[in-house]
């Protein structure tokens, strides 16, 4: 079975479709969380994601946010103006799907979470110390996260004292992982590792290889969705550069 893994969506519907027609094949998809929130096509994402065979979906920040199990503000000024034109735009069965999901899942012996095993929501897996306490968090060998929309794997270090390291990937290359991992697919609609092009990571189960790729899409068509929409032009800049 191959999977598609998607994080970060951000309501950015042309860089999800570049992303699920350059994937291809797959035969199931797990999402890691924000299908909304800076986007300019809220809507639509939810609608797709909930369309893709066998989904399985956790809750980010910011559909949570939509959802008002965390407060508005709990973020900062922009994200903050894009949740409020978020919430005069989504419809009530987006919105409760989005209320529905949950906030860590267990699929075929892999962990997923938006943050972090041991704070789903919020905690950045971003340095090698969040990473170590966090690897005590999880029974999987696996577990994926998203949240920093940065791709990239922590991964326990032999038998002996737990060490983890965080290794940038090759796109396009087959990989395989047997000690314990952290694995983050980066971000499809907003990435931020300056490169803009949209980031996902297929899984093998059969062949226990990973792979990690990157594809462009058209990021004009998204900036001028993001300023007709008259949401904070931040949103729109950044997508050029990918930061
Ligand atoms: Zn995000």
């Amino acid at each position: 079975m191959r999977t598609l893994i998607i994080s970060d969506i951000h309501a950015n519907i042309t860089a999800l479709e570049a992303v699920l027609k350059d994937a291809e094949p797959f035969e199931q998809v797990w999402c890691l969380g924000d299908v909304v929130g800076y986007g300019p096509d809220p809507n639509a994402c939810i609608e797709r994601v909930m369309s893709l065979p066998g989904i399985k979906c956790v809750k980010g920040n910011h559909d949570a946010a939509i959802t008002g199990v965390i407060g508005l503000e709990a973020f900062n000024y922009e994200a903050r103006a894009s949740l409020e034109w978020l919430e005069s735009r989504l419809t009530p069965e987006n919105k409760r799907w989005l209320s529905g999901l949950d906030e860590k899942l267990e699929v075929d012996g892999i962990t997923l979470v938006h943050g972090s095993p041991r704070k789903p929501i919020w905690e950045y897996m971003m340095d090698l110390v969040t990473a170590r306490q966090n690897m005590r968090e999880f029974d999987t060998l696996f577990c994926l996260v998203g949240h920093t929309h940065i791709p990239s794997v922590f991964r326990m270090e032999g038998e002996g004292p737990k060490s983890t390291r965080l290794y940038f990937m090759q796109t396009g290359k087959l990989f395989e992982l047997e000690d314990k991992c952290i694995l983050n697919p980066g971000s499809v609609g907003q990435p931020r590792d300056h490169n803009p092009k949209a980031s996902y990571l297929t899984y093998d189960d059969m062949e226990q290889f990973w792979m990690y790729n990157r594809v462009e899409y058209d990021i004009q068509a998204v900036q001028q969705r993001i300023r007709a929409a008259g949401l904070p032009d931040r949103h729109a800049a950044r997508l050029e550069d990918g930061w």
